[in-house]
């Protein structure tokens, strides 16, 4: 056995039977003494039974669709997710924060110490609503910024406003996105390529253009891919296209970045419990199994992935850049 391994099974029984009070089994290890005797330890969690498994009950909703109003309501983190400062003084912009993934970024940004503004469009006010009560809640500055992103002029004034409104920008969350299911090519519309393709990536490049002259040193652009840049589904043609796009757009975009000091990374999904599933994303029937598939057997939450935001966006992850970071239950990217 490896010697780390060996260390951190030892370490682990130590816990363990400090958990358990057997505090002779933990002193007979002979690693027992210290921090780890006193200091308190997170509860260790089953990934397969963590959250709730398909199937899911029938419901669907008109494009965008609303968290609120879904069963069960997705977990953004609200009642979970604890702050350590990890981004303290931080400004942050994240599209799509009303709901969802995005909604998970900007409540565990706000706990770690960050300002954020959220984009999302007016239809979804009354979830944005919810996370501009939770960042306040968390003590940090929200600034609500609706309009749409398959709009030029508003990806433009939005970086400004949120520079302006925060009095900075260190940090830009891409995250909006657009998901329809066609069974064919023939079903998909020209209208529809086109406004796949203004939200998921035109958006990304105006955006990027816009804050990357506003971003300090240590700035970070994190961009939201999916696991269909690298499996693509063959319901989700346009999507998985653009996906492709981000991904080969964020390694790109990291080299240049690299001399500005700005890290720009992907994040790649497998699915996940949201909005954008259960209002047009995906057939009837995969709702009903939605997750069923992978390996774990469910559906991911958007607060399991909150932790991967926060990480990319802070200093921490310094030295990572260009990477595409894969969260699927079981499967991966590439
Ligand atoms: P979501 O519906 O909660 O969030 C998507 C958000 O995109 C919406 O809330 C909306 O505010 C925004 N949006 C869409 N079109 C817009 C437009 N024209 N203008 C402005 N805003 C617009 O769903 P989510 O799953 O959290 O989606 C977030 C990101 O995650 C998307 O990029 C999606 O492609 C990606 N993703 C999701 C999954 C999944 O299974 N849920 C898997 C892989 C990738
Ligand atoms: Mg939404």
């Amino acid at each position: 056995m490896p010697d780390d391994m060996h260390h951190s099974s030892s370490r682990r029984t130590v816990l363990t039977g400090v958990a358990a009070g057997l505090v002779t089994a933990a002193a007979a290890s002979g690693r027992a003494q210290g921090a780890e005797m006193t200091a308190p330890h997170a509860a260790l969690v089953d990934p397969e039974n963590a959250y709730p498994r398909p199937p899911f009950p029938e419901q669907s909703q008109p494009w965008p669709g609303l968290a609120g109003k879904m069963t069960p309501r997705p977990d953004h983190g609200e009642t979970s997710y604890r702050g350590s400062g990890r981004l303290a003084g931080r400004k942050a912009l994240i599209t799509g924060g009303d709901s969802g993934i995005g909604r998970a970024a900007a409540i565990a940004y706000a706990r770690e110490g960050a300002d954020v503004a959220i984009a999302y469009l007016p239809q979804e006010e009354p979830d944005a609503r919810e996370v501009v009560a939770l960042i306040r809640e968390a003590g940090r500055k929200a600034v609500a910024l609706p309009g749409d992103l398959r709009d030029r002029k508003y990806c433009t004034s939005l970086v400004e406003r949120a520079h302006s409104e925060l009095g900075g920008l260190d940090i830009l969350v891409s995250n909006a996105g657009r998901q329809r299911h066609q069974d064919s090519i023939l079903d998909i519309s020209d209208e529809q390529f086109d406004e796949t393709f203004r939200t998921n990536i035109y958006s990304l490049f105006y955006l990027s253009k816009a804050a990357i002259p506003l971003m300090p040193r240590g700035g970070a652009i994190i961009a939201t891919a999916s696991v269909n840049a690298f499996n693509p589904s063959e319901i989700l043609l346009d999507y998985s296209a653009t996906k492709g796009a981000i991904v080969a757009f964020v390694k790109s975009l990291a080299k240049q970045m690299v001399q500005r000091g700005i890290r720009v990374n992907a994040v790649a999904p497998g699915p996940f419990w949201t909005a954008l599933q259960i209002s047009g994303g995906q057939t009837e029937e995969n709702i009903h199994n939605f997750g069923g598939n992978t390996p774990m057997g469910r559906a991911g939450q958007p607060a399991e992935l909150a932790p991967v935001y926060v990480l990319l966006a802070s200093a921490e992850a310094s030295y990572i850049t260009g990477q595409v970071y894969g969260a699927a239950g079981g499967t991966g990217v590439g």
